[in-house]
């Protein structure tokens, strides 16, 4: 399956923007301005390519603003994710004729990767979900050493979390000091923190934003493909990732600080 350029995405069908949807956008946009202007030359944008992101994405790239994007290639990929990789910059490449807009993709260290497949498997699906540890470590090689050099350089991050997408996030903020496993402080934003699901899909379609089809499939929260899954009616939005494990252990790393010090500090970003 090819990625979507985008028809009726399923989840239109099923939710509305917020009444404050219009202001949502236009509040977004100045925060990303905000934050572009605050770290000219050393802003990114990480993105997992799922729905949130290729909003974070669209407005970046629509606008011209000065945000680098960038993902992380786990190896593990689902084929569509992959062609989205591709889609995205070249359908923002024929609406701009004459810019050039690339994704840098940032991929496993290969000694660290062998490595782990010596031990593992060269999936290593099995022994994923056989050991928190060992998925964990999986998480850490394809994941969490590939977002420090993703991040080397750079003073700030962008990023597509929303609150309502787990409790943990419910107390994400919008600009937070984020300690980085390297011991560099950055400033870590989350403009979408207040959008709804809704708001999401309406934008999407709004701007006719290229989404990976697997959201079609029932899948919220798109991962590595041996990692998730699709969910069912009524269950947790993120209940198809990880879904062999206890909820609270439900994150790859890349939100979440090992020491319990180095939690982030907040500021406040303008209304
Ligand atoms: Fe490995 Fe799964 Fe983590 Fe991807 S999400 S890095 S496959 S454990």
């Amino acid at each position: 399956m090819n990625a979507t350029s985008h028809v009726q995405p399923l989840y239109l069908r099923h939710t509305r923007p917020s009444s404050s949807f219009d202001a949502k956008v236009a509040r977004t946009l100045d925060h990303l301005r905000l934050a572009a202007d605050a770290h000219p030359g050393q802003i990114v944008q990480a993105t997992s390519l799922g729905a949130e992101d290729v909003v974070l994405t669209d407005l970046i790239w629509r606008h011209g603003l000065a945000i680098d994007v960038a993902t992380l290639q786990t190896g593990r990929l689902h084929a569509q994710t992959l062609a989205l990789l591709e889609q995205l910059p070249a359908h923002y490449d024929a609406l701009q004729p004459g810019a050039t807009h690339r994704i840098a993709a940032f991929e496993p260290e290969t000694a660290a990767l062998a490595a782990w497949t010596t031990q593992h498997g060269d999936d290593g699906d099995s022994a994923i979900r056989a050991s928190i540890d060992t998925r964990k470590s999986c998480c850490g090689v394809r994941k969490l050493e590939p977002l420090q050099r993703l991040l080397a350089g750079r003073s700030a991050w962008v990023v597509g979390l929303r609150a309502e997408q787990s409790t943990d996030r419910a107390s994400a903020h919008w600009r937070e000091e984020d300690p980085g496993r390297d011991g560099v402080l950055r400033l870590k934003y989350s403009p979408l923190l207040d959008w709804t699901w809704g708001d999401v899909w309406h934008y999407i379609d709004q701007h006719g934003v290229p989404y990976n089809p697997l959201h079609d499939d029932f899948m919220p929260s798109i991962g590595c493909a041996p990692c998730t899954r699709a969910i069912a009616i009524g269950e947790d939005f993120r209940a198809g990732r990880w879904w062999w494990e206890d909820a609270a252990q439900k994150e790859c790393g890349l939100h979440v600080h090992d020491d319990a010090s180095a939690a982030p500090t907040v500021s406040a970003l303008p209304d």
